[in-house]
C-alpha cells in the first residue's frame, strides 16, 4: 500500500454521487466549458457535506493533561475527584444527537477503573483506540518503557472490548523529530495506524513541516498509516484548525473556516480532536500558571454548544471509517 492509495480510499469514502444537474429549457445553449466550471463550483459548494471528517476524543480526566504533569503527582491520580465518566457520557450524548460516531483514545488507567464506560462507547457504535496508560510524553521515555506501557493499554482496552485496538494517539502529541522511534515500537506491538503527529511549532509537541494529511509512513521496522491533527497552510506556515484549545479559545468562525477551507480546496478530512474535561465548566481549578489556566480553562462553558454547531455544519465519523481505513488492512 502507498500513499495515493490511501488518498484513492480517501476519496472514496468521501464521495457521494452528485445529483443529476437541472436542464432548464435553455440548457443545450450553455457553452460546454461553462456548464463544467458550472458544475465545479457547485462541487466546491457541496464540499463540506460531502467530505467526511473524522471525529476523535482522547478520555481522560481533567487532572491527568499533561500541562498539570508539576503540579499532580500519578500517585495522586487515584484519590482525585473523578469526572471523566460524566462528562465522556455528555459527549456520548452529544454524538447520538447528531447520528456522530467518533474515535475515543482511552487511557488505560482510565479503561482499568471504568470498564463499563468503555464498554458503553463501543457499544454505541464509536471506535476504541489508544491513549497510552500513564499518559506520559514519550520524549521523556526509553522505548523500552514505552512498549511496556503501550502493551499494558492495549491489553486493557482489547480485554474490555474484545476485539483489536489498532489506533493510537501519543499524549500531548509527543511523537516529535526526537521520539519517531515510537513509531516502530507501535508497528511492532500492532497497531496500525497513529495519530500523533501535530505539524506545526508548539512548545511541548510538533514537526513543523511534517506531511499535513493522513498518509502511510514507512519505518525500518514495517509501515503504518499516520493521521496528524488538522491544519491550514498560510504564507508557508501551518496553522491549527481542530480542537482542543484552538476551538476553545479562538472564534467558532476559526475552526468553520479552516475545515471548508481544507475540504473544498484541498478535497482532504479533517481530523478534530476533543478532551472530555474540554466541556466540563465545573471541574475543579488547580493552582497553575496564568498561561496554563488560560489555555485549560478558557471557553470551557461555551465548548458544549460549539461542538453542536459544529456537528450541525460538518460530517463527522469515527478515523477506521471517515478514512475508510479498517483494522484488516494488511500493509
Ligand atoms: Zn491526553
Amino acid at each position: 500500500m502507498n500513499a495515493s492509495s490511501v488518498s484513492e480510499k480517501c476519496e472514496h469514502a468521501s464521495n457521494r454521487p452528485a445529483p443529476p444537474a437541472k436542464n432548464g429549457p435553455n440548457s443545450h445553449v450553455v457553452p460546454r466549458e461553462a456548464r463544467r466550471r458550472g458544475a465545479r463550483d457547485a462541487l466546491l459548494e457541496r464540499a463540506p457535506r460531502e467530505i467526511v471528517n473524522a471525529m476523535t476524543v482522547d478520555v481522560e480526566d481533567y487532572f491527568q493533561v499533561s500541562a498539570f504533569d508539576r503540579v499532580v503527582s500519578r500517585a495522586s491520580w487515584g484519590e482525585r475527584e473523578s469526572r471523566v465518566v460524566a462528562n465522556t457520557r455528555r459527549l456520548l450524548d452529544l454524538f447520538a444527537r447528531f447520528d456522530v460516531r467518533a474515535t475515543f483514545f482511552v487511557l488505560g488507567w482510565t479503561a482499568a477503573r471504568a470498564p463499563e464506560l468503555v464498554r458503553e462507547i463501543a457499544g454505541a457504535g464509536h471506535e476504541i483506540a489508544c491513549h497510552s496508560y500513564h499518559h506520559q510524553l514519550l520524549y521523556t521515555l526509553t522505548p523500552k518503557q514505552f512498549r511496556e506501557d503501550i502493551r499494558e493499554a492495549k491489553g486493557t482496552l482489547e480485554q474490555i472490548v474484545g476485539r483489536p485496538v489498532v489506533g493510537f494517539r501519543a499524549p500531548s502529541y509527543s511523537v516529535t523529530t526526537s521520539s519517531l522511534w515510537a513509531l516502530d515500537v507501535l508497528i511492532d506491538e500492532g497497531y496500525a495506524y497513529d495519530a500523533s503527529i501535530f505539524p506545526v511549532h508548539h512548545d511541548r509537541y510538533g514537526i513543523p513541516d511534517a506531511a499535513r494529511h493522513p498518509h502511510v509512513l514507512t519505518r525500518p521496522s514495517g509501515a503504518l498509516v499516520e493521521i496528524p491533527a488538522s491544519t491550514v497552510r498560510l504564507g508557508g506556515v501551518n496553522l491549527p484548525i481542530a480542537g482542543g484549545g484552538y476551538f476553545r479559545l479562538l472564534p467558532y468562525a476559526w475552526t468553520r473556516w479552516g475545515i471548508r477551507r481544507v475540504n473544498r480546496l484541498e478535497r482532504e478530512p479533517v481530523v478534530f480532536y476533543l478532551h472530555p474535561w474540554e466541556i466540563d465548566p465545573e471541574q475543579p481549578r488547580l493552582s497553575v500558571s496564568a498561561p496554563t489556566r488560560l489555555r485549560h480553562y478558557g471557553g470551557l462553558a461555551r465548548t458544549a454548544s460549539r461542538l453542536g454547531r459544529l456537528l450541525r455544519d460538518f460530517r463527522f465519523d469515527s478515523i477506521s471509517s471517515a478514512l475508510n481505513f479498517r483494522p484488516s488492512f494488511t500493509m
